[in-house]
């Protein structure tokens, strides 16, 4: 697929389904020097924007300048909050929450990656109540504020999901909110702002994208619709992520934003299972573990032992996603080759067998929900062999 068909397919696919609720409201963007659309969009929701950004790039790349004028021109007030971290924390969110409260914004502006996303997203509907109760299902979500989102990474897929990750450093816990409430109204992704992606976050990043479609396509509720979302993903993977990784041109970038897309929609449509379910726990007590290397790290294990406890359906289904991302086959050989090249399999980190123990008891205990989602029967003596092989035997 060259990249003028893959947004073909993926316009294609949005109008096949367009009688899904969820994909009916998508509304995607994807340009290059998009900034001043962007603004125009934000335009639509009200005149205070709260502008969401992450610690230093967009920044240090003038992005933050470009978009501070392009508000003075279109006559938005715009309050900035900056310097949001990877795996953003609850308390760090809170803060963000106090800041809104007092400026009362019509709209909120995300202009990063999946953090920065997540962050506004939390913000946009915590005005009226406390985030982790509706994560705790403790009360109802029901309002909140428009999210307008521009991705910086490919990605998370964060800007066509319904999905916000919050990190709690009390209790150790990283867990996922879901609501309608939570879709972006409106994303856009500038090719000019992803082409800035330095190559350990296409690599990371990438590889979130990756998990995404083979986790959904493997689901045994994974449903028509969803696969040939995975599938467009697969494709658009095989082609662009190792090549976007080794810089060669930027239409491997643009391949990768809408592998990102498709991945997020499929994601939306079904949701993940074990290695999913096993990277949060490794990020919440290991928070400079960014989500695509968590991932990295338990995927080969997870899927070789689905592999040897699952259905022929289910071997045939890894043996197939083996072959739509350039491999011969062997899924687990396939997902070896991807780290390698992608350099995901160098890492310093190291894991103890008590830090193992604990993510295998948070993967089991509030992760219990996600790990019963596995296509193949895995016992918990699986589950701790998945973890300590990934983890503990690097
Ligand atoms: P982050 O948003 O954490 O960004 C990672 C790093 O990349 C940051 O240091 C950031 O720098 C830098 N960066 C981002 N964009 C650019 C760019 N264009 N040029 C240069 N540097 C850039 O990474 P992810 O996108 O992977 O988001 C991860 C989070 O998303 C996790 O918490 C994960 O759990 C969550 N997630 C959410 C999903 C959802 O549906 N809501 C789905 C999957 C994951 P700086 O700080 O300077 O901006
Ligand atoms: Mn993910």
């Amino acid at each position: 697929m060259d990249t003028n068909s893959e947004k073909e397919r993926l316009d294609e696919l949005l109008l096949k389904y367009s009688n899904i609720d969820y994909i009916n409201n998508l509304e995607i963007h994807v340009g290059q020097n998009n900034h001043e659309e962007t603004v125009k969009g934000l335009t639509q929701f009200g005149k205070k924007v709260m502008f969401c950004t992450g610690t230093r790039a967009m920044r240090n790349y003038g992005f933050l300048t470009i978009y501070n004028e392009l508000f003075k021109k279109h006559g938005l007030n715009a309050l900035h909050y900056d310097n949001i971290s990877s795996n953003p924390t609850l308390k760090q969110m809170k803060t963000g929450v106090k800041k809104a409260k007092e400026f009362q914004p019509d709209v909120i502006f995300a202009l990063g990656g999946g953090s920065v996303i997540d962050t506004s997203k939390v913000i946009a509907v915590s005005l009226n109540g406390d985030v982790w109760d509706y994560v705790e299902k403790k009360k109802e979500l029901d309002s909140g504020i428009p999210i307008v989102a521009s991705s910086t990474t490919s990605g998370t897929g964060s800007h066509v999901t319904p999905y916000a990750v919050v990190t709690n450093t009390d209790t150790l816990e990283k867990k996922t909110l879901k609501n309608t409430l939570l879709l972006p109204k409106k994303s856009y992704i500038d090719l000019d702002i992803i082409r800035k992606m330095p190559d350990q976050v296409i690599a990371t990043t990438g590889f979130d994208v990756l998990c995404h479609a083979a986790e959904v396509y493997t689901r045994d509720d994974c449903t028509t619709e969803a696969a040939e979302f995975c599938e467009a993903a697969f494709t658009s993977l095989r082609e662009h992520l190792i090549a976007s990784y080794n810089g060669d041109g930027i239409n491997n970038k643009l391949g990768m934003i809408y592998a990102d897309i498709f991945s997020g929609i499929a994601l939306t449509l079904i949701g993940t299972h074990v290695p999913h379910a096993i990277s949060h726990p490794i990020s919440a007590r290991f928070p400079e573990v960014n989500h695509g290397q968590s991932l990295a790290y338990v995927m080969a294990e997870t899927s070789k032992k689905q592999i040897e406890n699952g259905s022929d359906t289910l071997k045939s289904k890894y043996e197939k996603v083996s072959r739509l991302l350039g491999g011969n086959g062997d899924f687990v050989r396939t997902i070896f080759n991807y780290m390698k090249l992608l350099d995901l399999d160098k890492t310093k980190q190291t894991f103890n067998q008590q830090d193992c123990e604990l993510i295998f008891l948070d993967t089991l205990g509030y992760r219990k929900g996600s790990v019963k989602r596995s296509p193949a029967p895995l016992s918990k003596n699986d589950i701790r062999e998945i973890i300590y092989n990934s983890l503990e035997q690097r």
